[in-house]
């Protein structure tokens, strides 16, 4: 038999593209959003209630997630991210110090 017409497979099966890679996602707590890990800042707090950026991202303590911008750390003061990760109310104050710690890092 002669196999003449191969058969075109063009048809590529694509229903699972969301299977890329294995990117750990964590949820920015100002807007919610999924992002993956070098998208976000860990902030962490520490024992004296500071809030710190948590650079190295082995820093102990609770921690959260945030997306490097000043505008997610405007949105975490004030729809409460911060007061749910960290059970605390954080002042104007440690969120400016925060915002500064952001901004140095770029
Ligand atoms: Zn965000």
């Amino acid at each position: 038999m002669m196999m003449t017409s191969i058969m075109k497979m063009t048809n590529i099966s694509k229903n699972k593209s969301m299977n890329e890679k294995k990117i750990p996602m964590r949820i920015c707590i100002g807007c919610n959003e999924p992002k993956s890990k070098k998208d976000l800042y860990r902030v962490v707090k520490l024992p004296d209630n500071t809030l710190v950026v948590d650079k190295t991202g082995k820093m102990n303590g609770r921690g959260a997630y945030i997306c490097k911008n000043a505008e997610c750390l405007d949105k975490a003061f004030h729809n409460g991210g911060f007061m749910r990760s960290f059970k605390m109310r954080i002042s104007a104050d440690q969120l400016e110090t925060i915002k500064k710690e952001l901004e140095n890092d770029r």
